[in-house]
């Protein structure tokens, strides 16, 4: 688990206003993803949340698109699913290992690598008055595990 989101549940540990930041939702959205070894999809998300009193599938991506936002989930367009980030801190680049047998998704970890070449990759869009904001890359292959049998 993630040290962001460690804090996280830390502070729903004791009392709420111990973590402002994040709504009821969200902080649910960030408890269930935290606990699950692997990518969501909202709708899985939903039905882990639904004892928990939520039903809306809005609800959901309003909370997911506030976590992406401040840097605590990132979404895995490719296969169209969310993961909790392993950084301590929001990062520009993001690359993910993705496993296209068993869908395992790894986010690279190192703290380097997370800021990998930001510079260039923001200016590839200054030519035509582009304001890059991130990068996500998404590395398929096959997990070690994968590869054994
Ligand atoms: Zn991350
Ligand atoms: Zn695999």
């Amino acid at each position: 688990m993630s040290q962001q989101a460690e804090q996280v549940k830390t502070s729903m540990g004791g009392c709420d206003h111990n973590d402002e930041s994040l709504t009821r939702n969200e902080k649910l959205v960030v408890d269930v993803l935290s606990r699950e070894d692997g990518p969501m999809k909202a709708y899985e998300l939903l039905a882990a949340l639904k004892d928990k009193g939520v039903k809306a599938p809005m609800t959901v991506y309003r909370a997911l698109d506030r976590l992406e936002a401040k840097g605590l989930v990132h979404k895995l367009d490719g296969i169209n699913a969310f993961v909790i980030c392993n950084h301590d801190e929001p990062h520009r680049v993001q690359i993910f290992l993705i496993c296209t047998n068993c869908s395992h998704v790894e986010e690279v970890r190192e703290h380097d690598v997370a800021n990998l070449d930001w510079n260039t990759i923001s200016k590839l869009g200054d030519p035509i008055g582009f304001k890059a904001e991130a990068t996500r890359i998404e590395v398929r292959g096959t997990c070690a595990k994968c590869q054994e049998t």
